[in-house]
């Protein structure tokens, strides 16, 4: 369980059946600006760095944090925020696009197994195998690609893979990944904000898609769908956080600081040596203090 921190209020009940509309997107409390919370920010990148070093260094553990939200949510600036301080060698950001052929031709968690952490390391899914709940089934066209043909298999489809899912991060738990998973939420108007921001500037040209205003279109089906698998997913072992999105700086602030509080309850630290082992320092110790 995670200790109790700033922000559990933006964590999903287990159980719970997720209305969005009374979580908000815009809320920033107990911060009224940017520049109030750098501090925080600060403060928890440098703890993320000193416990994803003892992390490494016990090498029992792995955490998982699995990123989820719509175009322009900031998933992108989160990843590139929080993690500023941990090093490099310790981290692994996986970003998941449209799977290949390949990848369509093996189960559809096969891909994102692949890339779990291994022990000692934070691994970040930029989105995730929740696409396979979220962006497949506002395109269920998309399944014919995954060879899921019949009507029959179809109709259970969604809560067979709800139920895949919560076994699959409990299976993970339960082997030492600890599972942390954010939903950024954001307004439709900020994410019509953020599109044309990305058309005005030039230095942001590169990162418009022409399908992003595609998929706008069906920001509807977008939001069942994340509250089904809001609603589905979220266990003691591997809870859902619903972080508002509309201020980027904030949502950067409440993602660092529920990971630090996770990485805290995990009890880590440098593994202390044995006997041997610091027999063996000691041996070392008089062989460099006694070079000719
Ligand atoms: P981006 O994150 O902006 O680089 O876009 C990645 C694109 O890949 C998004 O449009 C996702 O919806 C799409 N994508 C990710 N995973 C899947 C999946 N399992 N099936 C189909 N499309 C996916
Ligand atoms: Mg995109």
């Amino acid at each position: 369980m995670t200790q109790r921190g700033l922000f559990d209020r933006y964590r999903v009940p287990p159980g719970a059946l997720v209305d969005l509309s009374t979580y908000p997107t815009d809320d920033t409390a107990p911060f009224v600006d940017k520049t109030e919370a750098q501090q925080k920010l600060a403060d928890d990148v440098d703890t993320l760095a000193d416990l994803q070093s003892k992390l490494y260094a016990q090498n029992v553990h792995a955490v998982l944090v699995v990123l989820q939200g719509i175009d322009a949510s900031g998933k992108d600036g989160t990843v590139k925020h929080v993690m500023s301080g941990v090093n490099p060698a310790g981290c692994d950001v996986k970003s998941f696009k449209v799977p290949s052929a390949e990848e369509l031709d093996h189960d559809y968690l096969w891909r994102y197994v692949r890339a779990l952490p291994e022990r000692g390391k934070i691994g970040i899914f930029n989105r995730s195998y929740y696409e396979e709940v979220l962006v497949v089934r506002v395109h269920p066209e998309l399944l014919g690609r995954e060879h899921i043909q019949s009507a029959k298999k179809r109709e259970k489809l969604w809560p067979t893979r709800f139920r895949d899912i919560n076994n699959f991060e409990q299976y993970l738990t339960e082997n030492g990944i600890e599972v942390l998973k954010f939903f950024l939420h954001l307004s439709k108007d900020e994410q019509k904000k953020r599109f044309l921001s990305r058309l005005d500037s030039a230095d942001k040209n590169w990162k418009f898609s022409e399908s992003d205003v595609g998929e706008r279109a069906y920001w509807d089906d977008y939001q069942r769908a994340f509250v089904d698998m809001l609603s589905h997913t979220s266990s003691e072992y591997a809870p859902w956080y619903i972080v508002p999105a509309d201020r980027k700086w904030f949502t950067r602030v409440v993602v660092a600081d529920i990971i630090a509080r996770k990485m805290e309850s995990m009890k880590l630290g440098y593994p202390e040596l044995d006997l041997t082992g610091r027999e063996a320092l000691e041996r070392a110790r008089l062989l460099l203090e006694n070079e000719p």
